[in-house]
């Protein structure tokens, strides 16, 4: 059974593969992405991206810039992500702690093995296991799931779990895709979250994968 799971899902990737192009991906920064992760809570990629470049050019995006930095001129700068007085507070705070753990320089933790690195992570304020797991696969190219909103919701209507926590379902994931493409897969099935399988009613006309899909309540254009 597993290992019929596992051929349906690798059809599943080959045919997004074929329909968004190539998302591969260069490791980033940890910090960075740190940042940008943070910026991301509660708001659209566009208004994070923004507040990104806005605070890289404003005050710089380094560990020992933002630990000196004032809240108000980091909440300044982000003002366009939302939730900018709260968002500014746990950058300084997350910016001291890295100084102060890693001595600035977070890529330290991926010299530890994966579980304690998660932990080490997780340690940071202001960090969940999304964000970490974001990290630990787009920084460090480490061979983990990350799981968000979108693949949440996926999980469900593609029946690959349908537990309500976070390890569950990232270990669901884990068990159908091999560790050396989860971070490729990971933004795959984001893109199929985002553009069709929306919370709410997904746009299952157009969907790439609709043939693969159990889902019973697939949608038609005719029923919005
Ligand atoms: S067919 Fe519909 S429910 Fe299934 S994955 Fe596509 S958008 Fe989601």
């Amino acid at each position: 059974m597993r290992e019929r799971k596992k051929v349906w899902m690798d059809k599943i990737l080959k045919t997004l593969k074929k329909h968004f192009g190539c998302v591969g991906f260069e490791l980033e920064d940890p910090f960075k992405l740190l940042i940008a992760t943070i910026l991301s809570q509660h708001t659209s990629d566009k208004n994070s991206i923004k507040a990104f470049n806005s605070l890289e050019g404003k005050v710089g995006v380094k560990p020992e810039v933002l630990a000196d930095a004032k809240v108000d001129v980091i909440g300044e700068a982000i003002r366009s992500a939302g939730l900018w007085r709260v968002k500014a507070k746990r950058i300084k705070e997350v910016s001291k702690t890295v100084l102060k753990e890693f001595s600035g320089d977070l890529s330290k933790v991926f010299s530890q093995p994966l579980e304690e690195a998660r932990n080490s992570l997780l340690k940071l304020p202001g960090v969940g296991k999304k964000t970490a797991d974001v990290i630990l696969v787009f920084s460090g190219g480490m061979p983990v799931f990350p799981v968000d909103t979108h693949l949440f919701t996926l999980a469900k209507r593609l029946k690959i779990s349908d537990a309500k926590d976070y390890e569950s379902v990232r270990e669901a994931y884990e068990k159908l895709i091999p560790p050396a493409i989860r971070g490729e897969a990971h933004l795959l099935l984001l893109n199929l979250g985002k553009k069709y399988c929306v919370a709410g009613k997904p746009k299952c006309w157009g969907c790439p994968i609709k043939r693969f899909c159990p889902y019973p309540e697939k949608t038609s254009k005719n029923s919005f």
